[in-house]
This record gives structure tokens, sequence and C-alpha cells, in this order.
């Protein structure tokens, strides 16, 4: 039998083996389990999202307490598992995707709440994708501990940066409690925790604005030491005095650095440009 023919090799419990490279740390502790769940306050009548299965741990509890539930795995031995775990259920369904290749808002067809203890290769990324509006009404993540710092960051600090401010920007990111690394089999090398995001009634950016807000922001903090009126003449491709011009209109100081910024004289930044 060729190689790719043969079945994969199964543990005693069915699943194949751990691809460490998909990010698979696999959380075993029920508890916290529960407390994630908690983290969503769920009615009953949700549509929950919830990205990497994995084994369904987290996936068996979201199925009795969500209206409906939508997993995205991209592991396709584990969708197969989960898929047949759940073929009885209606309310769930299981999707073998990369999570970055589908549109979150499409695949739960109509409003949203979003879970996942995320692979950790790709944290930031999912949550720049989970920022596309129509966005979750609220979302709950284990992430590394660093994510969650970041989230959170105050201006100024070293943890603050482009996905504090996009992320605060639109919704309000806090971190519920930490997760040691012996939860999960394996486990991973470093310390995680639970964040949970919730949408501002009103967002600081209008839908129009967010794409040239994210290049602002990247753009600036790619740039986070340099003084706020180099990094305007570089970002907008203007002389010193526009930007000094911009910086004084906005109120702030033209040799304070992109890190201390807030999001909203962000946003006064990106306005004052547009209007030009
Ligand atoms: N939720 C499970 C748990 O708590 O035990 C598994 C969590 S594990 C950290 C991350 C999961 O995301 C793995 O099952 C992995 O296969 C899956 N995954 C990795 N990359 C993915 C991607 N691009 N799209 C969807 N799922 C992905």
């Amino acid at each position: 039998m060729a190689d790719d023919a043969r079945p994969p090799r199964r543990d005693r419990a069915g699943f194949p083996p751990t691809r460490k490279s998909l990010g698979q740390h696999f959380l075993i502790d029920r508890r916290i389990l529960g407390r994630i769940a908690d983290a969503l306050h769920l009615t009953g009548s949700e549509t929950v999202l919830e990205i990497g299965p994995g084994r369904g741990a987290l996936t068996d509890i979201l199925a009795d307490r969500a209206g409906r539930l939508v997993a995205v795995e991209y592991d396709r031995a584990l969708a197969a598992i989960l898929r047949e775990r759940y073929a009885r259920r209606s309310n769930v369904l299981i999707a073998e995707a990369d999570v970055l290749e589908v549109s979150l808002s499409e695949l739960a067809a109509g409003p949203y709440v979003l879970v996942g203890n995320v692979p950790y290769y790709i944290t930031t990324p999912i949550l720049f994708h989970a920022l596309v509006p129509p966005r979750a009404d609220r979302a709950v993540y284990l992430v590394q501990k660093e994510v969650a710092d970041r989230l959170c960051a105050e201006p100024g600090t070293k943890e603050y940066g482009a996905l504090t401010v996009n992320v605060g920007a639109v919704a309000r990111a806090e971190t519920l409690f930490k997760v040691p690394a012996g939860a999960f089999n394996p486990p991973p090398q470093v310390d995680s925790a639970v964040v949970r995001i919730t949408p501002l009634a009103t967002p600081l950016v209008t839908p129009d604005e967010e794409r040239p807000f994210r290049l602002l922001v990247q753009g600036a903090f790619g740039m986070r030491r340099k003084q706020l009126r180099r990094v305007l003449r570089s970002l907008y491709s203007v002389d010193a005095d526009a930007a000094e011009a911009a910086l004084s209109a906005t109120g702030i100081d033209p040799a304070a650095r992109p890190e201390t910024l807030s999001a909203t004289q962000f946003v006064g930044v990106l306005r004052w440009f547009r209007q030009k």
C-alpha cells in the first residue's frame, strides 16, 4: 500500500497525531472550558461561531448552550471526527476551512458571537480578520498572555501597538483570567489568557474609515520610535509644513511618537488628511 493510501494513525481515543504546525494544544481543564463558555453569556438562542474546535472539548459545551453552533476547523481528520460526532445534532455545523479564508459573518448567516481557543501561530491575523464588519456581537478568545497584554495596553507602554489601537477603535478589550500552560495537552511554551472583545455602541471610526485607519495605524507603528512630524510626512507624502499643520490642528505634539497616541488622536489625524 502506498504511504498516502494508508489510513492515518490514531491514538486510543481515535484521534490522529497532534499537528503542532497547526497550533494544536488541546484544552483539557474542564473548569477552564466551562469558564470560557460562561464568558460568552449565552441565552440559548445565539449563533455561536467557534474557531478551531480541535477535538471538540469546548464544542461539546457550546453545542448544549448555543441556539446554533458553527465550528471552523482546518485539520481534515479532526473536522471529519467532529462531523461524525455531531451528525445527529441539527444545530451543529462543522465547516472544514482555513478560518482566514472564510467570511465569518457569511458563515454565521446572521448575528453571531465568536469564540475560540485560537491557533497561536495566527492569533493576530484572526483578531484582525474578526474586525471586518459585520462583526460578532461579542468575542471570547483564549490567546497567548502576551497578546492579551497587547489588546489591553495603555499608550506609552511597550505592549501598546497597532493591534491595541485597531481593536480599541471599534471595541473594548478586557482580560478575564489567565490560563496556565498545564491546562493544555500538549502544553504550549507560553502562558495564556482569556479575553473578551465587546463592540463599542458608537465606534470611533465609520465603516468607510476603517481601512484607511488601519493603514495609518499600521504604518505609524512601523515607525513607532520616530517623531510624528516625520511619520506623517512619510505616510501621506506631504512636506514638513503640512505634517506640522495636521498635528497642530489635532492638538498633537509634532515631536510625540506614535506609541503615545490614543485611538481618538489617530482618528483626528486620519480625518484631517481625508478632509484635505
Ligand atoms: N478548541 C480546541 C481546544 O480548546 O482544545 C483546539 C484548540 S487548538 C489551540 C487550535 C485549533 O485550531 C486546532 O484544532 C487546529 O487544528 C485549528 N486550526 C489551526 N489552523 C487553523 C485555521 N487556519 N483555520 C481553522 N482552524 C485552524
